[in-house]
């Protein structure tokens, strides 16, 4: 089973080269906006999220102008995105209620923000972690394969290697996870083709060590 020491190799291996990651790219933003980023970005790469979300925000920057945004005109500003109607409908219910129940602002809650619409574990996590700064695992498929390619987990789904990491991770190196891991997922640790040869952390790599 992996150390908590390597693990923590792995991460100091990986931060020089980190790149800002979308929740990073937007950290001026508002607690509701990025909750809302994240909803958008599932199944879309982050360069075509990003511009979408700024596009979105300069046009309805509060919970109350989404509530009541045409959703016709909503699903034109989505349509570039993945699920787009779908995810309109969701900004459109979710943004309803934040502004009717929370008065504008989004709860810090796990259980209350997996009640609101569209929103699932990977991204109410997201929002503890990036957001609130809470420990918080947030796991989506590029956590979930290169957690698996490294051995640090032998899972099926995203929610099993959630489960799994929050044993062997150790706490103060939670919000690290997502923040390292989808960077390098999304440049170096590919789902076709990781590129092993110019890997950091190849010598602490399951899958590294035996297929380069
Ligand atoms: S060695 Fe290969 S499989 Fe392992 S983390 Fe690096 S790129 Fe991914």
């Amino acid at each position: 089973m992996v150390t908590s020491r390597e693990i923590s190799k792995v991460f100091s291996l990986l931060e020089p080269s980190h790149q800002p990651t979308m929740l990073e790219q937007l950290k001026e933003y508002t607690h509701f906006q990025l909750l809302v980023a994240t909803l958008l970005s599932a199944r879309t790469k982050d360069t075509t999220i990003i511009p979408i979300v700024k596009r979105l925000f300069q046009k309805y920057p509060q919970p109350h102008d989404l509530a009541k945004a045409d959703i016709k005109a909503l699903e034109q500003e989505l349509f570039k995105s993945g699920f787009y109607r779908a995810k309109a409908r969701h900004v459109k219910a979710l943004s309803t209620i934040v502004h009717e129940q929370y008065h504008d602002q989004i709860p810090q809650d796990f259980t209350q923000l997996i009640a609101l619409p569209g929103v699932g574990r990977k991204t109410a996590n997201c929002i503890l972690n990036y957001a609130f700064h809470q420990s918080a695992i947030a796991v989506d498929i590029h956590v979930h394969r290169i957690s698996n390619r490294l051995g640090w987990v032998k899972t099926k789904t995203p929610e099993g290697t959630e489960e799994a990491l929050q044993k062997i991770v150790p706490r103060e190196l939670w919000n690290k996870v997502n923040m390292l891991l989808v960077d390098h997922g999304q440049r170096i640790c590919l789902p076709r083709k990781p590129q092993c040869g110019s890997c950091a952390v190849r010598g602490y790599c399951k899958y590294g060590k035996k297929n380069v």
